[in-house]
């Protein structure tokens, strides 16, 4: 089973170069950063999970499917064959992100992870041993000197860690799954099944509630929901 990557290249592209070492926690790092806004134009790229969702949502006081549905395009993974959510970029504003608005982001509070890692990365093991890494960058200005600990509270990454691991925990276990639906369901079950995983993963939560434990109720409802189109299948199998 492959490690769950968050990184600037986007979770399914994504992936760690041997020039980017793991940093101990108590690592210091330094990177360059004028402050331009660059990393949030021309962005094709930036994946969302469902909790990245669910605080967008919050922020934007929108049900996710709508969030989703404003700003978002989803289609099933090559690499992980799950629904995989990105931003979409405007076109009309060189492709730059949704919430890049007079040269700040718009929801800086509520930013998904991998804007609030950058310039580090992310690798979760199915265990759920988390690792960051450091992307070197090209950027000019000022050098900002970092402690990953002290980082990672002041991004508010460390604070949302335990939701992020079960998140990749959660990923990495469905697709080793998905290629025994691929190989079992009709393409029209396995397209409603496609969706209801959409569901699970990022549309079916109230924004009133803690994220963490209605994704364990969707993960139940969802075996429900398989076991319900599987047993739909096999009545229309029976009828022919
Ligand atoms: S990291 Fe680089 S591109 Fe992004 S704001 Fe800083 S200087 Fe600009
Ligand atoms: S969400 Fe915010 S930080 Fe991330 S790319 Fe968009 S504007 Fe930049």
């Amino acid at each position: 089973m492959r490690d769950h990557e968050i990184d600037l290249c986007g979770a399914e592209n994504g992936g760690r170069s041997p020039e980017m070492p793991f940093l101990e926690r108590d690592a210091a790092f330094s990177f360059r950063c004028a402050g331009c806004g660059g990393c949030c134009r021309g962005r094709e790229d930036i994946v969302l999970s469902g909790y990245d969702l669910y605080r967008l949502s919050r922020r934007l006081g929108l049900p996710p499917k709508l969030t989703a549905r404003a700003f978002c395009k989803m289609y099933i993974g090559t690499v992980s064959h799950l629904p995989v959510l990105r931003l979409m970029p405007v076109k009309e504003e060189h492709n730059n992100c949704p919430f890049f608005t007079e040269n700040r982001c718009a929801v800086h509070e509520a930013r998904p992870l991998v804007c609030a890692l950058y310039p580090l990365g992310q690798e979760i093991s199915p265990a759920g041993e988390v690792r960051y890494y450091f992307q070197a960058t090209r950027c000019g200005g000022p050098v900002h000197q970092a402690n990953l600990t002290d980082y990672l509270e002041g991004q508010g990454i460390a604070q949302r860690e335990p939701l992020d691991i079960r998140w990749a925990q959660c990923c990495m276990a469905l697709e080793q799954e998905a290629p025994a639906w691929e190989q079992t369901l009709h393409p029209v079950v396995l397209r409603r099944f496609q969706a209801k995983l959409g569901e699970a993963l990022y549309y079916r939560y109230d924004l009133n509630r803690p994220w963490l434990e209605q994704l364990e109720e969707n993960l139940a409802w969802l075996k429900e929901e398989r076991t319900r189109l599987e047993k739909m299948q096999q009545n229309i199998h029976r009828k022919k």
